[in-house]
């Protein structure tokens, strides 16, 4: 295939500066094989993050090739209104077995973005459904969920979210669980979530304005993979309840095993009113999202026809067969496998070498959980004083790995690591030792 630069006259990437097209060629990839994909001339990339979180299996993953070929030679989508196909219907009950307990309904919709978005609207109609005025939503600084516009209006990264902003006033944004800069000035030792009186603040000043709290459980994604403890959400869970205001968990990054445990809120033992899933749901297959219940959100929905009660929210894939199919198998693994307890011995390898980045005197912070590992960089240690963003230091780090044969992407300032769980520990050792050769070449 001709690789000159023409050949891509025709298309608009996301988040890429037009520039860096040219300067970088982006690598047309025409197969993949467990965490491994291949380009036109066959070479081999080792896909350290999941290609943007999604794949937790790995490519062209045998069994749920299997299922995929299954389901399409019985039926490609049909409507979810009035009907259903059977893997849809499947998919219910799965997800409904290791969801924590008391998420009872489960609304399908197609990526992350739309999960969020149906969980907004969810809450927005449930309060109207109730008959009490509630229309703004808390989101946390630092939070990501999505890049639609009510997705992005509650989100708070400057560099996603500020060019928007001004058409977002409505929302509220509460301090991050930051804990390498801690908002609250604590150190993990003295830390009491402190993080979250901001939040508090807020909720008693004009929580009775307030439909929903979104978050990220346990590691804000793209915010920087800010991995914080569960006494935050304790904490953010505890103030939410004594207002009243429904809880919006977003696992669309970090549930099915990713942090350790099957959903991240599992870390505290601790149950939202609404929970949002995609990119892991289907193994990175296909684009497909749930947004899941509790009984009593679902329960303001119910009434007949006059009532108009019903969520006001769908989409033409809504329920897609083959998706469903796709994530019933990976539910099966899952399952079958014991992920993520199965994984615990892999993970404590893949904790160890990312503490060797310590080595570097530019990597800052070094944080983990389950499968997500991340470094962030600084150009001083002792003051966390970042690099000069024009230096574009984490990008060129990222794009010297990937000439190495490691697929790697920074977030601002920050270096993660987000691999398919079958990844073995040779890989995690190739992986991590390409992105510090990468590091003390860039950096040097
Ligand atoms: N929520 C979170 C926490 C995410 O990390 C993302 C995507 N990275 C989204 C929502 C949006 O998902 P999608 O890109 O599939 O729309």
């Amino acid at each position: 295939m001709d690789l000159s630069k023409d050949i891509y006259k025709n298309l608009w990437f996301p988040f890429t500066c037009s520039k860096d097209i040219d300067a970088f060629l982006p690598r047309i990839i025409e197969r993949g094989e467990g965490v491994y994909v291949f380009d036109t001339s066959n070479t081999r990339y080792l896909d350290a993050i999941g290609s943007w979180w999604v794949s937790i299996l790995g490519h062209c993953h045998p069994r749920i090739n299997a299922a995929l070929k299954n389901q399409l030679e019985k039926l490609e989508h049909v409507l979810m209104a009035g009907f259903v196909s059977p893997p849809a219907l499947q998919l219910s009950h799965e997800l409904v077995s290791i969801l924590p307990s008391g998420l009872s309904r489960i609304f399908y919709s197609d990526d992350g973005s739309t999960a969020v978005e149906a969980a907004l609207k969810m809450s927005l109609q449930y309060w109207k459904n109730k008959g009490e005025k509630r229309t703004h939503f808390i989101g946390l600084k630092g939070g990501y969920h999505g890049d639609t516009l009510g997705a992005m209006s509650v989100g708070n990264i400057p560099d996603y979210h500020e060019l928007f902003h001004e058409s977002f006033r409505a929302n509220i944004c509460a301090d991050s669980p930051y804990c390498y800069r801690c908002p609250a000035g604590k150190s993990p030792g003295t830390c009491n979530a402190e993080c979250m009186e901001s939040l508090e603040t807020i909720l008693k000043n004009q929580g009775e304005s307030v439909a929903a709290c979104i978050f990220e459980p346990m590691v804000q994604g793209a915010g920087g993979m800010r991995v914080y403890p569960a006494k935050v959400l304790t904490r953010l869970f505890a103030a939410c309840s004594k207002y009243d205001v429904l809880t919006i968990a977003d696992e669309v990054a970090v549930g099915f095993g990713r942090t350790g445990k099957l959903f991240a809120c599992e870390h505290a033992g601790l149950t939202p009113d609404i929970m949002c899933l995609a990119k892991g749901l289907t193994s990175g297959y296909i684009p497909m999202a749930a947004t899941a219940a509790k009984e009593k959100v679902y329960e303001q929905f119910c009434g007949d026809f006059l009532a108009g009660k019903e969520l006001s929210h769908g989409h033409s894939f809504t329920g897609n067969p083959l998706g469903a199919a796709i994530a019933c198998e990976t539910i099966a693994i899952l399952k079958e496998q014991n992920i993520p307890r199965s994984l615990e011995k892999k993970t404590g390898y893949f904790t160890r070498c990312l503490h060797t980045f310590d080595e570097i005197e530019c990597v800052g912070d070094i944080r983990s959980i389950g499968m997500i590992g991340a470094i962030e960089l600084v150009e001083n240690r002792n003051t966390k004083k970042p690099f000069a963003k024009e230096l574009r230091v984490p990008f060129r780090i990222a794009q010297r790995a990937i000439d190495k044969g490691v697929i790697i992407r920074p977030l601002g300032n920050v270096l993660y690591f987000v691999p398919a769980y079958i990844i073995t520990e040779e890989q995690i050792a190739f992986m991590m030792e390409m992105t510090k050769e990468s590091i003390r070449e860039i950096v040097s």
